[in-house]
């Protein structure tokens, strides 16, 4: 018998034959993520497992044999993350149980494969939030995929990443034991997971932003807010395409409206005007568009606050900008009117911007970059895309970002990436492409979040991380995966013994 055929008899004996399977249309289903350079890639094994304990004796099996696991949360990745040539691909969503929300101390512990939807429903019923309602990938992506891919989301102006509401986790280590550990207060066997720090140094840390290469998070306690219940949108237009000015505007609202600025998002004048000329139903007079299109989510727990900060935005933007619906360009767009913000708003909203040029998608490259570098950072990206536009695969679009999206403090997200067909004759320029962008993106200090495949290994090629860093991750990887068996490819790290300088690639 095979490795794979071994490893498949002693997994079944623990989760059972519902739980696993090797059938080619399992596979196929398993293939993907949302991007179109990569091929679809086919796993061995698909496995399901519904405790960490059973993680625990997989991991062991994957150890016994040295068979790489990749874990999956709800699979909505865009960097290649959640899918794997060969060995074992672990889908965490049976892991879907909330074991506690804490109304009075404000915290819940979770399973991590629970998706943002299932959360999200059981914490509005008693009026709580973790803060962020989730990605723009929508409600089925899971808690565990947004702790490893570090995520953004709607809310993260005034609530920050995932990341940065976590407490704590529990964790499945790749070592051949599989060891179960816990970090953050309860780490304290004896304490509730209500805390972060204390017990020892943040561990916690090692597992956020990992992409499931430090081991196999199993649940994850979160902090929890009072879901404010007033809430109102505002859309301002810029009154020129100027970044020096969008950086001043948001800098003071960051400065006089934090407390109640749950989501800043930007849409850049070449967007605005994209989805303007896509729209079905348009407006008999033409819009006069030009400049960005600032989209404000203000919220409060009592009216009269809100009102106040309303009158402030309104003051902040008075000679900058005008007020802004999206039915001077679209008809059918929303009016923004509801006090009461309506969820799949924030899925509509984002979802048009991702897919500014149907039905191509996109090689998505969003990074983070202080907020006062907007105008030298996009400079630099349109440089990078109008020099190297014949390396871009046939009728790719490329912007600096389709989205900007304020963080909760002084930084944001250029939210974008080139488009192109999901085609085998397309897909070796596109992954070439998508590299050298993040490359350069690295290169002029940008920094990137879900980081998959793709994107780890673009930031090891760009020279970024010194060799003090690189070997420091390299050991700590040693101590939680001696074998190397969790997500391999993820950041160039296939061995121990491998020198990832390697990897480094001198662009022009
Ligand atoms: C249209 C669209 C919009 C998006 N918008 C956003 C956005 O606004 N912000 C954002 O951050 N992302 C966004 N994404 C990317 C992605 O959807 C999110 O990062 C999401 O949080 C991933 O969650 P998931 O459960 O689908 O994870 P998966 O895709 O299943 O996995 C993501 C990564 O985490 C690892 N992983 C998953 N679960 C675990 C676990 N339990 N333990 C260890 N490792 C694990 C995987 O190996 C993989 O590397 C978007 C994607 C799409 C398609």
């Amino acid at each position: 018998m095979s490795k794979i055929e071994n490893a498949y008899k002693e997994i079944e004996g623990i989760i059972g034959s519902d739980f696993i399977t090797d059938e080619d249309f399992m596979k196929a289903a398993y293939s993907r993520n949302v991007d179109p350079a990569f091929p679809d890639r086919w796993a061995d094994l698909i496995v399901r497992p519904e405790k960490a304990e059973e993680i625990s004796y997989i991991v062991k099996i994957a150890n016994k044999y040295k068979i790489p696991i990749v874990p999956r949360g709800g699979g909505a990745d865009l960097v290649g993350g959640a899918a794997t040539e060969g060995g074992i691909l672990m889908d965490l969503t049976r892991m879907n149980k909330i074991i506690e929300i804490n109304e009075k101390d404000f915290y819940c512990f979770v399973e991590s494969g629970i998706t943002w939807g299932e959360l999200n429903s059981a914490l509005l019923e008693k009026e709580l939030t973790i803060g962020i309602i989730g990605p723009g990938s929508g409600f089925s992506a899971t808690i565990g995929g947004g702790l490893s891919n570090s995520t953004a989301g709607f809310g993260s102006t005034k609530y920050g990443l995932i990341t940065d509401n976590c407490l704590g986790v529990e964790v499945v280590l790749g070592d051949p034991n599989g060891t179960i550990i816990r970090t953050g207060s309860i780490a304290n066997k004896y304490a509730k997971p209500f805390c972060r720090y204390g017990v020892a140094p943040d561990f916690t840390g090692l597992f956020m932003g990992d992409v499931g290469t430090m081991g196999i998070k199993t649940k994850a306690a979160l902090k929890l807010y009072p879901e404010p219940q007033y809430k109102i949108r505002r859309n301002y237009m810029l009154l020129k395409n100027d970044y020096n000015k969008l950086f001043e505007v948001m800098y003071k609202c960051q400065k006089e409206l934090r407390d109640c600025m749950q989501d800043l998002y930007v849409s850049p004048l070449t967007a605005v005007k994209l989805l303007a000329s896509q729209a079905k139903e348009k407006p008999p007079k033409r819009a006069r568009i030009k400049g960005p299109v600032l989209l404000f989510i203000l919220e409060a727990t009592d009216e009269r606050i809100l009102e106040i900060y309303e009158e402030n935005l309104a003051d902040i933007m008075k000679d900058h900008a005008r007020p802004f619906e999206w039915t001077e360009v679209d008809l059918t767009a929303e009016q923004a009117r509801d006090w009461r913000f309506n969820l799949k708003f924030s899925y509509t909203y984002f979802n048009k911007f991702i897919s500014l040029a149907p039905p191509k998608i996109s090689c998505t490259t969003c990074h983070k970059i202080p907020i006062s570098t907007m105008a030298e950072k996009k400079k630099l990206s349109t440089e990078f895309d109008d020099s190297h536009r014949d390396e871009f695969p046939d009728q790719s679009f490329s912007l600096f970002a389709t989205s900007i999206h304020l963080l909760s403090n002084g930084h944001c997200v250029f939210a974008g990436g080139f488009n192109c067909d999901n085609d085998d004759s397309q897909r070796e320029k596109a992954m070439k492409m998508w590299h050298k962008r993040v490359r350069n993106q690295a290169r002029y200090g940008g920094v990137h979040y879900w980081l998959g495949e793709s994107i780890s290994q673009s930031i090891v090629e760009s020279g970024a991380y010194t060799p003090e860093f690189m070997q420091f991750f390299k050991d700590m990887k040693k101590v939680v995966d001696p074998n190397y068996i969790l997500s391999p490819k993820k950041f160039h790290m296939y061995e121990y013994e491998d020198d990832i300088t390697k990897y480094i690639v001198k662009d022009d």
